[in-house]
């Protein structure tokens, strides 16, 4: 072998120890999520901006959307199929909705885990909880654990037709706005901050995540029994991903304000 082929060799050998290690993974992941189509995003612009760094170590919680409000006000969509064209519902008592966030959630968690993010779910054991300051509503598991500088997320479908907006990240209503809800929103889109006046969960610190209104392509891709598992595994891949982008940007996002931004200038851009 002469000088040549030995140069050959030991480079085509560094890229092959080094590949995985600098973009393989995430370009083997982005590519199981590339089919996804989650439909329209949040249609306006909002301009918030998540910029303060998070240790690697920053315990995540996820919670499946409306866990504790079945059969009351805010039990979750019915999605398009069951409202609109007459198709049973997944699961009887409760709301596709939370069907889907459940499913979702499992699938997050468990993908997350390998991936090595410190990632739990928690699930309210009654499906209906009227007080939502009970101690063991979403609502309160998912302030407590903000409180103790964890970071919630609660999975949501959005509503189908006019009722919905699409995907994007509804953020917390706090002037610590950070990278990885600087990521998500940069995946799923950008709910304003104060979306619907400020809800419930982003008062509490709990980041909302709507992951597409259900309806048409998204919503029988998941009713397909043939397609589900696949689709459902690369909507937890994306949010994954996602989590991990942010996780890892230890400067912030290519922020910039605009002069004319005087309200939270920390969460504006
Ligand atoms: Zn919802």
């Amino acid at each position: 072998m002469n000088l040549k082929n030995s140069f050959w060799l030991v480079f085509f050998a560094v890229l092959l120890l080094t590949g995985p290690r600098f973009g393989g993974v995430s370009t083997f992941l982005a590519s199981q999520t590339s089919n996804l189509n989650l439909g329209q995003k949040f249609p306006k612009k909002s301009r918030w901006f998540g910029n303060q760094v998070v240790p690697s170590s920053v315990p995540i919680l996820i919670l499946a959307g409306h866990a504790d409000s079945q059969g009351i006000d805010g039990s979750g969509t019915a999605g398009e199929a069951v409202a609109l064209k007459g198709f049973s519902p997944m699961e009887v008592g409760i709301s596709d909705e939370l069907f889907w966030n459940l499913k979702l959630s499992h699938a997050i968690v468990k993908i997350g885990k390998k991936k090595g993010l410190n990632i739990s779910f928690y699930q309210p054991k009654r499906r209906t909880i009227l007080d939502g300051n009970n101690a063991t509503t979403n609502w309160s598991v998912g302030a407590r654990h903000a409180q103790n500088g964890g970071y919630s997320l609660e999975i949501h479908f959005d509503s189908y037709g006019e009722y919905g907006f699409g995907s994007g990240l509804i953020p917390p209503l706090t002037t610590n706005i950070n990278n990885i809800d600087e990521s998500l929103a940069r995946t799923f889109g950008r709910y304003p901050l104060f979306f619907r006046g400020g809800l419930g969960g982003p008062r509490r610190q709990i980041r909302l995540l709507e992951i597409g209104k259900l309806e048409g392509g998204l919503e029988n891709s998941l009713r397909n029994i043939d397609t589900r598992e696949k689709t459902i595994r690369a909507i937890a891949i994306r949010i994954v991903n996602a989590l991990i982008v942010g996780i890892n940007q230890k400067d912030s996002f290519n922020p910039q304000l605009l002069t004319d931004d005087i309200f939270l200038p920390k969460s504006y851009r």
